[in-house]
């Protein structure tokens, strides 16, 4: 094959990945309840740069080929296809600059150059129609026409998703109170009742420029509460910013995401929790409570020392005789009948979990400890399909 044939090839698979990348960010909120959105924004960085191979690979391949490309980068409006070409790399590589400089440039910046992602895409439609050698077969029209329609399609749906969350009412700060040195919780009211499943989370931003940008926090209340509640760890700009909220103060909530929750109603549960990593057990253990037949469920925690026990009086007050629950003390010798000392492992789980194969293992905490759970899991026998767990870290 020749090197001008592999730079058309390029293109096209460039232009496919391009419609693909754009429709899956426009439509991620309603395909979050399939595949969860921590898949599907995993899945669309990784694309992104899949994406930027082929899209850079065309105009290079061009070029290794002989072909005179170099003054058509310089985009001449008389010579409207390959001008509209040159603008979309242009474009193409800005939005991916801007990715990858997210959290450094402003939120509007940021927002901004992903609009002009729609310009690219029509930018590279026309040129793909006028100039692709291959535009003349009618399978090529019907794929660029299927393509256009799911952009549009996707436009379509991101503007109404967000026209609907504007009639969704405002949230508002209720309290601030602070849980230890690091954790902190927030709780919020809804103008209107919001509904979510225990385990789900929201993507939270604050009305000033630079703390504009999502960021995502897993609800700790249980759905049957009319106020929002979340655990937070202080890590740098934006929980601190939370953490100086007034009561009254307007918070935006966009959600509930996610598919961290349970939906086996009959199988006994372990949760494992590490930090912060309780929130979404919260709230399923109260959600819990409001069911009359219960099966059983073990929290194995793991922090470092008892005052890092995060809504300590929320599992406390849950005395059913269907809850056991340990702390399990990283950095403290204590000596009690709920407390294990050293990390969660084989030893500490065999202890509580009877029966391994039985129940379903959800685990939500730190890196680290989700990677040797899974591990340990596995080397006790625990089927892939009945772990389950939440990733903070994106
Ligand atoms: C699904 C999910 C649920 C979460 N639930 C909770 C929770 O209940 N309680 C809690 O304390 N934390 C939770 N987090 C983590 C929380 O989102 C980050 O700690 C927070 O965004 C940090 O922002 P920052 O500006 O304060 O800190 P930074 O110093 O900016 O960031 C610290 C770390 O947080 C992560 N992070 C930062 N910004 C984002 C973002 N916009 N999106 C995703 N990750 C980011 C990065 O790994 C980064 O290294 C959750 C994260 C995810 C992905």
């Amino acid at each position: 094959m020749s090197l001008f044939s592999l730079g058309q090839i390029a293109g096209l698979i460039g232009f496919l990945c391009l419609a693909l990348l754009i429709f899956s960010g426009d439509t991620a909120r309603y395909f979050d309840r399939f595949f969860g959105m921590d898949k599907i924004i995993k899945f669309q960085r990784k694309f992104s740069l899949f994406t930027a191979l082929f899209v850079l690979a065309h105009p290079v391949f061009f070029m290794l080929s002989g072909l005179e490309i170099l003054p058509l980068l310089i985009p001449n409006f008389l010579l409207l296809p390959s001008a509209l070409g040159a603008m979309a790399l242009y474009i193409f590589m800005a939005v991916m600059i801007a990715s990858a400089l997210y959290k450094r440039i402003s939120y509007a910046a940021w927002q901004y150059i992903h609009v002009l992602t729609y310009a690219l895409f029509f930018f590279s439609l026309y040129h793909a129609v006028n100039l692709g050698s291959d535009s003349g077969y009618w399978q090529i029209k019907a794929a660029y026409f299927i393509l256009l329609m799911a952009v549009a399609g996707g436009a379509v749906y991101r503007t109404h998703y967000k026209l609907k969350q504007r009639r969704a009412g405002k949230f508002y700060v209720v309290s601030v109170k602070q849980d230890n040195q690091e954790v902190f919780t927030i709780t919020l009211k809804p103008e209107k009742k919001f509904n979510f499943k225990a385990g789900q989370f929201c993507f939270l931003r604050l009305k000033q420029d630079r703390l504009y940008a999502r960021h995502p926090f897993t609800i700790a209340s249980s759905p049957e509460e009319n106020e929002l509640r979340f655990v937070v760890k202080i890590q740098g700009k934006f929980t601190r910013a939370l953490k100086n909220l007034q009561p009254g103060d307007e918070v935006i909530v966009d959600g509930p995401f996610g598919v961290f929750t349970v939906k086996d109603r009959a199988k006994d549960l372990v949760f494992i929790a590490g930090g912060v990593g309780i929130a979404p057990f919260i709230s399923m253990l109260k959600d819990e409570l409001t069911r009359e037949k219960n099966r059983n469920i073990v929290l194995l925690y793991g922090i470092k020392t008892p005052a890092d026990i995060i809504c300590k009086q929320e599992l406390e007050s849950i005395k059913n005789s269907w809850f056991k629950k340990a702390y399990i003390l990283s950095n403290h010798d204590l000596v009690s009948a709920e407390c294990e000392n050293g990390r969660v492992n084989q030893e500490v789980i065999k202890k509580y979990v009877r029966n391994i194969n039985k129940p379903l293992f959800y685990i939500c905490g730190p890196k680290s400890m989700k990677k040797n759970l899974v591990k340990i899991l596995a080397q006790l026998g625990v089927g892939r399909r009945n772990i389950i767990s939440e990733d903070f870290f994106w």
